[in-house]
């Protein structure tokens, strides 16, 4: 799971069951397209409890029910148990702490007692145990065992979920021949990657914002999502016809007649903007005056680099390595990386392929790392901190980029760069790297090595940063989110997230005159970059270079080719002068909207 630990609490959904139902949910468009399919509930982590008081006659009676359940949930973790392979011993002994559990005193004599004293049904009395015990670890002065209570937590839902009959894995699709819209409290960018193959055309979440790494990598994989959506889970239930619309991000619950008629226009007129853009491809992207903008697209996954190439990509800007190391147990091999790194350039070559080191940490949890569990995992060890703990680790990945960057035009960036300190110890390991090839007979050049700037810190020494780095690129996502304080997953905080805020402009221009100053390039790669509003204010700002989702490539460059450059330098000189993120949408609108209305509305 993500950062976001817990669900929804307990009044809330059962006051859901009388609470009429609303019509439409109104979330975060997180990757677009229109779905009408049907709802497919995955709840994993918290479960809403029934409770309810037994008549004396029925007490033993739950007794027996908590004790199936606490059968039936050790022969599952068992199960699990069995199909680990060998070299696997952590895991192992995870699920052996929590079939211990499932066998101590403390759980079970204690919930038995609690439903006999208090003549209460079995769910309710093991969630009253399980939240006795975590208060018992809460108050233990060792560190270990404070992070017992999630251990405690995992064990009890398994076995109320036993209880429940709830299930504990992604669920399979729908197969009556609807599209299948998964709906959850929370989906992690694990979830995400193990979803191709299960059916799931979309997805609505409770919680999250439109740049986590979830809705980047739904966007990624196409799966059309609304993320944010508060009350999903809470008045939608399997089987529920929806309309899920990803381009509004809204969802409409039991839709009507109507509602249906208007979801299939909207998705006609979409596909057929889609389509309108198609002319766009082949053209070079530029202002209206002709001044040149290098459009680069942003992958996460190796088939996007093709997805790339044929939207009219002029190279990729960003390729998140870090996807290759979620969901596995071991990081990948060198040999893997270069393989998948060779393949990308490949395609991608004579355009330049911008590897950027892993970014793990944050909202990307890999079970290839023993990551320590953070309170606050996005200030914690993420990114360049992280590699530069795991060098090993670190120096196979750059030895694998190294190589492949043999094979056609290629330069490293490094992501979260909060330090000089930090860059020149990259700068170590990449001599390192090349060093270790050398003795392998491999003889490789030089690669140009270049920054993320999205940390506060990293745009203050923007100008010492540029004299060491070959180029950068400004990351909007976690600039917005470490220089406003907003967590970029956190969906009650959302709404303050806007790259239009006058400190994030400015930020932008004090990184863009740095980059200039030192003579080095200076890319944007940030969600920002997509906005059709943004990006001709970007290029005002003094950016050249801009990277962007594959699919909002032939969008952007529509956009910016309807405004000249004396226009939207104007303009961002206007807007850095501005107070608000408000005043500044506002006068971005008025100037740029007008302009590009049919790219706006693409379904209206
Ligand atoms: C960013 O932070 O803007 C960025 C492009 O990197 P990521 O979204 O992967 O953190
Ligand atoms: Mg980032």
């Amino acid at each position: 799971m993500g950062t976001h630990a817990g669900g929804p609490d307990d009044s809330g959904r059962r006051a859901g069951l009388t609470e009429e139902p609303p019509s439409r949910l109104v979330g975060g468009a997180a990757s677009p397209g229109l779905l009408v399919g049907r709802a497919l509930l995955f709840e994993r982590r918290r479960v809403n409890v029934p409770k309810r008081h037994v008549e004396d006659s029925e007490v033993e009676t739950e007794v027996a029910r908590l004790r199936g359940a606490i059968d039936a949930a050790r022969a599952q973790l068992r199960a699990i148990r069995a199909t680990l392979p060998e070299d696997s011993q952590d895991h192992s002994l995870i699920l052996e702490a929590h079939l211990l559990m499932l066998d101590d005193a403390l759980l079970v004599d204690d919930t038995e007692d609690v439903i006999r004293v208090e003549k209460i049904n079995a769910e309710w009395g093991l969630r009253r145990t399980v939240e006795k015990i975590k208060a018992l670890f809460e108050r233990a002065e060792d560190d270990y065992f404070r992070e017992r209570r999630s251990d405690v937590d995992f064990v009890g839902e398994r076995v109320l979920r036993q209880l429940m009959g709830h299930s504990q894995e992604l669920p399979k699709a729908h197969d009556d021949g609807q599209p299948t819209i998964l709906v959850a409290h929370e989906l992690s960018p694990a979830d995400i990657a193990s979803l191709p193959g299960k059916g799931v055309a979309g997805f609505v979440t409770d919680v999250g914002s439109t740049t986590s790494h979830t809705a980047i990598l739904a966007r990624a994989m196409q799966l059309v999502a609304v993320v944010g959506a508060q009350t999903a889970t809470k008045f939608i239930a399997t089987g529920d016809l929806l309309v899920l619309d990803g381009l509004k991000g809204v969802v409409v619950l039991r839709p009507g007649a109507a509602d249906l008629l208007a979801a299939d226009r909207r998705k006609k007129r979409y596909a057929l903007f889609v389509k309108s853009l198609d002319a766009q491809r082949d053209r070079i992207a530029a202002m209206k005056c002709g001044t040149p903008v290098a459009l680069r697209a942003n992958i996460e996954l190796p088939p996007e680099a093709q997805i790339a190439v044929d939207h009219g990509a002029d190279g990729v800007g960003l390729y998140r390595t870090e996807f290759l190391y979620i969901d596995r147990r071991s990081p990948p091999p060198e040999e893997e990386q270069f393989e998948v790194y060779r393949g990308i350039v490949k395609t991608v070559s004579p355009r330049i392929v911008t590897l950027r080191t892993f970014d793990i940490g944050g909202d990307k949890f890999s079970t290839a790392f023993r990551l320590p569990r953070e309170m606050n995992p996005a200030l914690g060890l993420r990114a360049v901190r992280l590699a530069l703990q795991e060098r090993e680790v670190f120096r196979t990945q750059l030895r694998a980029m190294l190589r492949a960057a043999m094979e056609g035009p290629v330069r490293i960036m490094v992501p979260m760069i909060a330090t000089l300190s930090e860059l020149r110890e990259v700068k170590t390991e990449l001599a390192l790297a090349r060093q270790e090839l050398a003795e392998r007979n491999i003889h490789v050049n030089d690669v140009p090595l270049g920054v993320m700037i999205e940390t506060p810190s990293a745009v203050f020494m923007a100008d010492q940063l540029a004299r060491e780095s070959a180029f950068f690129s400004i990351g909007t996502n976690d600039l917005v989110q470490y220089s406003l304080a907003i967590d970029r997953g956190n969906e009650h905080v959302a709404f303050m997230a806007r790259p239009f805020d006058p400190a994030i402009l400015r930020a932008i221009s004090m990184t863009v005159r740095a980059a200039h100053a030192a003579g080095i390039p200076c890319s944007l790669c940030g969600t920002m970059a997509s906005d059709l509003l943004a990006a001709p204010l970007l290029v005002g700002l003094g950016l050249r270079e801009l990277s962007v989702d594959p699919h909002a490539i032939a969008s952007v460059k529509a956009a910016l080719s309807r405004i000249t450059l004396r226009e939207a330098e104007a303009l961002a000189v206007e807007v850095l002068d501005c107070d608000t993120a408000e005043t500044v949408k506002t006068r971005v609108e008025a100037q740029f909207a007008g302009s590009m209305r049919d790219l706006l509305e693409p379904a209206e």
